[in-house]
């Protein structure tokens, strides 16, 4: 991907990370979902490295760790291979990673491979835009939106610290 990030495999204590890849020196750093946004230094060349700026692919085990410890909102494109407006939604999810990075978290269920997923949030048309704050889903847009419209979702401010 655009800027390697990419799931993990769980680690053995149940907790999960996911790598962030450095821009200078292409270290892979284990970071878990809390720490998706914001920034850090890589222990390997000390350079600052981005949060995650673009919408990461995620099964349930990955989007439960990501919205468990998030701290920022977290945007859902539920999507499909053979849906024609998913193709036109996934430069829309794009372009909000991009934007709102540090701001937002910008995750990717394949309704196909994740039908337990979509289930779950009651997903019945894709593209469908889902916001979650503080681990409650607080908006479920079925169909498009513009990129302007879906960053006015997530700039609410979270209003439980942690
Ligand atoms: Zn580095």
């Amino acid at each position: 991907m655009a800027n390697g990030s990419t799931a993990a495999a769980p680690a053995s204590d149940a907790t999960i990370a996911f790598e962030l890849v450095c821009s200078r020196c292409g270290a892979k750093n284990a970071t878990p979902g809390s720490d998706l946004s914001t920034r850090r230094r890589c222990p390997r060349c000390k350079a600052e490295l981005a949060p995650m700026a673009a919408p990461l692919d995620v099964d349930a085990v990955a989007l439960a760790a990501i919205v468990i410890s998030a701290r920022v909102p977290v945007l859902i494109d539920f999507w499909a291979p053979w849906c024609p407006p998913c193709r036109v939604a996934a430069p829309i999810a794009k372009k909000v990673a991009a934007d709102l990075a540090g701001k937002a978290l910008v995750l990717k269920v394949n309704i196909e491979q994740q039908p337990a997923l979509a289930a779950e949030f009651g997903v019945r048309a894709i593209p469908t835009f889902i916001v979650i704050r503080d681990r409650e889903v607080v908006k479920q847009h079925p169909g498009l939106a513009m990129p302007g419209t879906i960053k006015r979702w997530l700039a609410t401010k979270m209003t439980k610290s942690r």
